[in-house]
């Protein structure tokens, strides 16, 4: 049969699992003094093997050593199967997991991981970039944003091309924000991450959007944690300042009711824990329904799904900007064999068949996991923030969410 009806069986899966940096290193913040997430990153790649010797890339996050496991168990649903058949591989997965509950980031970082590598397949079968398959390309590149703790840091990000930045914090984000905008003036974008932690409220978050209101930010992220809806429906009603978020969460189910609802204008999925290739699609579709922009999230995730989220964004019109690691770990460049081009702060659509990146194996298995949940540097201080979420952490971190400027 030929290429064009029916793919190249899927003959194998396998997974490379490795710590992203030594232990001292965090790519996931601007500011690690004493950040929890410091030495917590890992990256998973997923490689699918077919009987003609194409080999596809993908990469699955949404804690990627629980994810590794459900590769390893959806590896029986895909293999022997057609690898262009790319919509009925991810459905054929959803239905294999229902029992395991609703679905959500381990589930849809593994299905994701699985998706993008098929797409690599099919466009390295077909001879054309990935993006050529998604409707073909709008754009040659995607605006980038830096990271920027204090107004050196984001004076140094200007100085390397970079026009936008995000600063941010679970601590003082708008003192933060503050001290950049007045260090890079008003022709840069700034955006304000606040982490969605559980213990910011709605009165917190909506404090928070009126004091950062007159730096006029591109958005604000997570101004609540996830899982509060009803917080971003209060939130909404109470502010006029575009507000982000869906990097945490699974799929393109978990994100449809902030696009549903209107909750957001900005829409940061992940591509290594929204189902892939497929899944950052879907959600570019139903967000440009709701006229709302995509900025997919990349703080913790590798290169490889870094690549997914370019070819995406240059095939769908409502593409806003990219998170950019920059700095991170000199790893970054050296477990893959391509790195995207950065111009004028810029990212460069890549125009090889496929993905158009590799991993280097022999680096990724000098780099074993072993650490992928945080802990606090110099241990637990009992009865603060860093030991328990809601009720103490509420009084000594009041102040610095009271728009304080
Ligand atoms: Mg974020």
């Amino acid at each position: 049969m030929s290429a064009a009806i029916k793919g190249p069986r899927i003959t194998g899966i396998r997974t490379f699992l490795m710590q992203a940096g030594p232990l001292g290193v965090s790519g996931w913040a601007a500011d690690v003094r004493n950040s929890i997430t410091t030495g917590t990153r890992n990256w998973l790649f997923v490689k699918v093997e077919t009987e003609d010797g194409i080999t596809g890339i993908g990469e699955g996050s949404g804690w990627p050593r629980v994810v590794e496991a459900a590769v390893r168990d959806l590896s029986s649903v895909v293999i022997g199967q057609d690898a262009f058949a790319i919509e009925l591989m991810t459905q054929r997965m959803q239905v294999a997991m229902m029992g395991h509950g609703m679905s959500g980031v381990v589930g849809q970082g593994a299905i994701g991981a699985i998706d993008m590598a098929l797409w690599d397949i099919k466009g390295k079968a077909l001879g054309v970039p990935v993006w050529q398959l998604l409707g073909g390309r709008l754009r040659d590149r995607i605006r980038a944003y830096a990271h920027a703790s204090t107004p050196d840091q984001a004076r140094a990000a200007v100085a390397k091309g970079f026009r936008a930045l995000k600063t941010g914090g679970v601590k003082n984000p708008v003192e933060k924000a503050t001290a950049i905008r007045e260090a890079v003036g008003d022709d840069i974008d700034i955006m304000i991450d606040a982490h969605g932690p559980p213990w910011l409220t709605a009165p917190d978050a909506i404090g928070i959007c009126h004091a950062l209101a007159p730096l006029a930010p591109l958005f604000v992220e997570e101004p609540l944690a996830p899982e509060d809806m009803e917080g971003y429906r209060r939130l909404r009603a109470s502010t006029d300042v575009p507000l982000a978020s869906g990097e945490r969460h699974g799929g393109f189910q978990g994100i449809a009711t902030l696009l549903h609802e209107g909750l957001v204008d900005v829409v940061q999925p992940d591509a290594g824990r929204c189902g892939g290739i497929t899944g950052l699609r879907k959600i570019a579709i139903h967000a440009e329904s709701r006229f709302a922009t995509l900025a997919p999230h990349a703080g913790s995730l590798g290169p490889v799904a870094e690549y997914a989220a370019l070819h995406v964004l240059a095939a769908v019109p409502n593409a806003l900007i990219l998170e950019k690691m920059d700095p991170d770990w000199d790893g970054r460049a050296r477990c893959v064999t391509a790195t995207p081009e950065l111009r004028d702060g810029h990212l460069m659509i890549p125009e090889a068949p496929g993905l158009g990146i590799d991993i280097d194996e022999e680096f990724v298995a000098l780099h074993p996991s072993i650490r992928n949940v945080g802990l606090p540097a110099g241990g637990w201080p009992e009865g603060t923030e860093a030991a328990t979420l809601y009720a103490q952490p509420r009084h000594p971190r009041a102040p610095a969410f009271r728009g304080k400027r």
